[in-house]
């Protein structure tokens, strides 16, 4: 019997499919299903194979349930589509080891709704975000005025306050974007360590990871989603750690992943969380 010819075709045959690929994972890519996203979810996937992630996975913003919104996020009727369309791409692609994500609203006043939604549909994850804080959208940029007459250190304070909410309400395995609420660059002049220790306590207690975002880097304050202080105390309390884009077209899969090695072991982070049916696990980087 003769020896396969490609080298590379036995390499493949040799390693098992559960053996980790080396390289980073986007697990935050949206779809214009949301209404503020463009390109096709197909061509996310080609970026990412191009861009040589290890892994990714589409989290759609799940559809508000408190209010309707249609450039939010799709309207509730299209999540069945959006779960077959990621089934189906990951069925034509899988090169691409795409994974089946939903990025939720924590709304505390609905935690029921969106509980009984996610049970509906066989997600590989649920990454929780804190987008409002008592109705107000607090990132939108239509509703910058809410700035205006807010004090800075408690806004921040409550803000925080609603991430260890969120990581302890048993929805979510992934928490987005930790400290979105300086995506404006408004920040209070004050010693952040006490708002940054409570809330990281509360997310290692409940055993919830972080994200680490480069949209950050797209945005006015243009800097990675959470700070290295933030992300430094998660690492050291063992709080597992996924990268993401918030990718809302094509071009923004991975973007900015280079910089995340670097930045990663300068916190003290040395592998990075995955999942599949909700079970989370490990690859080093
Ligand atoms: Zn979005
Ligand atoms: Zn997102």
């Amino acid at each position: 019997m003769p020896e396969p010819v490609a080298g590379r075709e036995r390499t493949v045959a040799r390693v098992p499919d559960a053996m980790p690929r080396a390289g980073l994972v986007d697990y935050h890519l949206h779809t214009p299903r949301c209404g503020h996203a463009s390109g096709v979810p197909e061509d996310y996937v080609l970026a990412g194979l191009e861009r040589g992630l290890a892994e990714m996975g589409f989290a759609d913003h799940l559809p508000l349930l408190h209010m309707r919104d249609d450039t939010l996020s799709m309207p509730l009727e299209q999540l069945p589509a959006y779960v077959e369309d990621i089934v189906g791409l990951s069925r034509r692609y899988p090169e691409a080891r795409l994974r089946l994500g939903i990025e939720a609203d924590f709304i505390p006043t609905h935690l029921d709704r969106i509980a009984v939604l996610v049970a509906a549909h066989p997600f590989d994850y649920v990454i929780g975000s804190v987008h409002f804080i008592g109705g107000w959208g607090f990132d939108d940029p239509r509703y910058l005025d809410g700035y205006r007459d807010r004090d800075l250190y408690e806004l921040w304070r409550r803000y925080f306050e609603l991430l260890g909410d969120a990581a302890e309400c048993g929805l979510f395995d992934i928490l987005a974007h930790p400290d979105l609420i300086k995506k404006f660059g408004m920040r209070p002049q004050a010693d952040l360590g006490e708002i940054y220790g409570d809330c990281v306590q509360r997310i290692a207690a409940s055993g919830v990871g972080i994200e680490v975002s480069t949209a950050g880097l797209r945005k006015p304050v243009g800097e990675i989603y959470p700070a290295p202080e933030f992300l430094r105390l998660c690492c050291a309390a063992g709080v597992p750690v996924t990268p993401g884009s918030d990718a809302h077209s094509p071009e923004e899969v991975g973007q900015d992943f280079e910089m995340l090695p670097d930045f990663l072991a300068a916190c003290g982070c040395r592998e990075i969380a995955v999942y599949r049916d909700r079970v989370r696990d490990f690859r080093a980087l």
